[in-house]
Parts: C-alpha cells; structure tokens; sequence
C-alpha cells in the first residue's frame, strides 16, 4: 500500500434511474432478444432488422439515453419504444483516482447492491475491469472478493453498463465530443473484477455480444480477456459461444497446494483443467492463454514451482502472467520478494515463454487485482473462514 499518494473521491450525484413498471432495460438485449421484443412491440418483421440496427447505433455508438433523440425514427415510433423499453445502466456512487491514473468506481445496480469496476490507463490504450458477479461463491484463499459471499449474478445490462459509465465518465462519447479517430481511452475489457463469470456464463456471454458487434460497442473479440479459476464444464463453450482471449488463475503447481488456494481444484484439478485448455486456442481460434500466477511469498515461488510449472503447460501455446501479490487488510498471505519474481520470470523466460510481471495498478484506491469487494457489503465471511478454508 502506498499511503502517501493522494486520493481523490468525489459522489457524484448522477440522476437515479427507477425502473418504471413492466418495462424492459434495452442495455444488454442480444441482437435476437431486441428483434423479438421490437417485432411483439408491433414492428412489422421486416423492418425489426433495420431498427435494431439503428436503435444499437443510438445507444452503443452515440451514448444517447433517451428514446427522443434518435432522430432517424418516426416519432411516433420513438414514443412507443419509450413505453415499451428503458434505457438503464448502473449508477456511480462514488469514483476513486488513484495516483497512476488508475479509476476505481463503485457502482449500484438494482436491489441496491454494490460491486466495482476499475479503468485502467496505459500508453497508447486503457483496460476496462468488469464485475460478473456481486461477490463470488468460490473461496480463493487469497482474494478479497472471495471473503464476500455471492449476492447475485449480474444481468448482461449490467455488465455491459459498466463499459457505457466508464465511457460516459471519460467523455468517450461522440455525443460529449469525443474526437472519432483517437485511440479508444477503454480499448480493452477484461472480466478480471468481482465474481466468477463462467458462474454467470449466459449472462457474461450475452454481454459479450453486444460488446463485441459492430453495431454495438465494437470492442473486438481478441480485446476482450476473460479470467475464470476453472470452471471446467464452461471453457469450450466460452470458446465457442464467446471466442474472446481466455485467462486462467492457475497459481499453483501442485493439486494440494491449489487445492488450498483455489479450492475450485478439488472439483476439476489441474490435469482435468490443463485438458480443457489444450483445445482452447483452437477452438476459439485465438492464439494463446493466458496463466495468471499470484506471487506468494513461500507459497508458490519456488525454483521447483517455476520448472514445474513450464512442464505442465508445455504444448499449450501460452503467456505467464506474473501477479506480484496485492495484500488486503487480514489476508494470510505475503507477495514474494521482488528478486525471488525476476527469478521465478527467467526460468519461464528461458523456457521459451512469454512471462511479463503485472505492474500493480491502482494499490493506493484498493483498486488492484483481487482487491475488490465492495465496502459496503456485509455478508461477510470471518478472518477464522477464510483461514480454516485456506488451511494456514
Ligand atoms: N474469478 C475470476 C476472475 C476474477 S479475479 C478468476 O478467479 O480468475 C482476477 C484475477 O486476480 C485472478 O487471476 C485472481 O486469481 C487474481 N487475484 C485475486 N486476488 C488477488 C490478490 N490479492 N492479489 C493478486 N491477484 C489476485
Ligand atoms: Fe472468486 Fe476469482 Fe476471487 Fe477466486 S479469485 S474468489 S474465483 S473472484
């Protein structure tokens, strides 16, 4: 933590969208889903395509929040859709900015739940950190969203909200101006924030849709990555229903200590997962995985870890992302030594892989990775939990 670095936190007080009666959230329609709703809405069939399209370019390319504007429809056509639909995305309650440009948002979503979204700016792009879910069932040992018990799975508006408040909060759109040819400020999404999201995979997945259209928020699908802790059953299908980059929280080399610390593994261990990300690049046509690997001092970092860990993933085309470990208040564990990461890094280095080291963003908010939880949640499990789970 650096606690010298200054913080700024400001409310804001966006204007609180209350869902209105019996009418449905258009944000996160799938193409399908907003043709069938537009034709039962009286749109004659051979029309709906074209409305659709057009409605998409109001909402995804311009960022306009309310049915009048779209000019190129008939107006009456503009009022019924606004008895018909609303347009809702998560409210801001407050944004952090960290010191290196990092911007934590929390965000409300109905039922007044909370989770966190995190921009992160780097040289000629910037990482957009999406929730799946408010909190997440599994139990992590070293994560502090895995201390918060799930709440809810988010909707795929939801999830596709937090791109529309990121824009919205960067002036991204061209309605606020924004230049056209300029690199995207959010030119990449991750699904690396609170939550499991092959625990909510039709969801995420519909998200994904709309994100990665044309017509919609055209973040192509090799800018997407979606980390999971190996929810088995869900890869294929991610590859195939999705086709966005995969990233996998492996962590550990061995099935006991993975066991500990991504408990997930006693389910699926490490040889039924590696199979399933043996047909990954194939399948989804993408070119490698990525292995993220937590840093935990005398857990994991071993020499022998690093060799082991080159031997499992060999044949698998693949990047090793290096996570030095973010600590939170209570947390059993410790990040490695910064010498004992560049050792581990030069073994799979010179193993012939890719293994950048994960610069922390955002430490002084508690904005970095594995760091999220929302404040305000207070199902909470106890430090005892947390420990008796991870068995330290
Ligand atoms: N549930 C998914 C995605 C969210 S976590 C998953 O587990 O993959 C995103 C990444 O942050 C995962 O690789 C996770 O293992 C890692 N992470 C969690 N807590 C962390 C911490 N305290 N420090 C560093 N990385 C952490
Ligand atoms: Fe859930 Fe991922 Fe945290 Fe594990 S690391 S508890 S799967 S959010």
């Amino acid at each position: 933590m650096n606690a010298t670095a200054p913080i700024t936190q400001d409310v804001l007080t966006l204007p609180r969208k209350l869902p209105e009666g019996g009418k449905t959230n258009i944000i996160g329609l799938t193409r399908p889903q907003l043709h069938a709703a537009l034709v039962e809405m009286g749109t004659p069939e051979k029309q709906a395509k074209m409305r659709v399209g057009q409605v998409w370019q109001w909402l995804y390319h311009w960022g306009v929040r309310d049915f009048a504007a779209m000019t190129n429809l008939a107006k009456d056509y503009r009022l019924k859709l606004a008895e018909h639909f609303e347009i809702v995305i998560p409210e801001v309650v407050s944004r952090q900015i960290s010191a290196d440009g990092t911007r934590k948002y929390l965000v409300r979503i109905a039922g007044g739940h909370e989770v966190e979204t995190v921009y992160i700016p780097e040289e000629g792009r910037g990482t957009l950190c999406v929730s799946s879910q408010v909190g997440c069932t599994l139990t992590c040992s070293f994560c502090h969203t895995g201390t918060q018990k799930l709440v809810r799975n988010l909707t795929a508006g939801e999830i596709v909200g937090q791109l529309m408040l990121a824009r919205d909060d960067l002036g991204e759109w061209p309605e606020q101006g924004a230049p056209k040819d300029e690199t995207r400020l959010v030119s990449n999404l991750v699904l690396m924030g609170m939550g499991e999201p092959l625990y909510n995979f039709d969801n995420v997945r519909d998200a994904m849709k709309v994100v990665m259209d044309g017509e919609g928020l055209t973040l192509s699908r090799r800018r997407i990555t979606l980390s999971t802790s190996g929810v088995v059953p869900e890869i294929a299908k991610t590859a195939e229903e999705i086709g966005c980059l995969l990233a996998v929280s492996f962590h550990a080399t061995t099935d006991e200590v993975r066991d500990k610390l991504v408990p997930i593994n006693k389910r699926w261990n490490i040889q039924t997962l590696l199979d399933a990300l043996r047909d990954y690049p194939r399948l989804s046509n993408s070119e490698r995985i990525t292995f993220e690997y937590v840093m935990l001092k005398d857990v994991n970092d071993t020499d022998a870890d690093a060799k082991r860990l080159v031997k499992l993933i060999s044949g698998i085309p693949a990047k090793i992302n290096l996570i030095p470990f973010n600590e939170w208040p209570g947390s059993a564990y410790q990040r490695s030594d910064a010498d004992r990461i560049a050792k581990f890094a030069d073994i799979i280095y010179q193993a012939g892989y890719a293994s950048p080291i994960r610069k922390p963003r955002g430490e002084d908010i508690m904005a970095a990775c594995g760091q999220l939880k929302s404040a305000t949640e207070r199902a909470r499990k106890s430090r005892a939990q947390i420990a008796a789970e991870a068995g330290v």
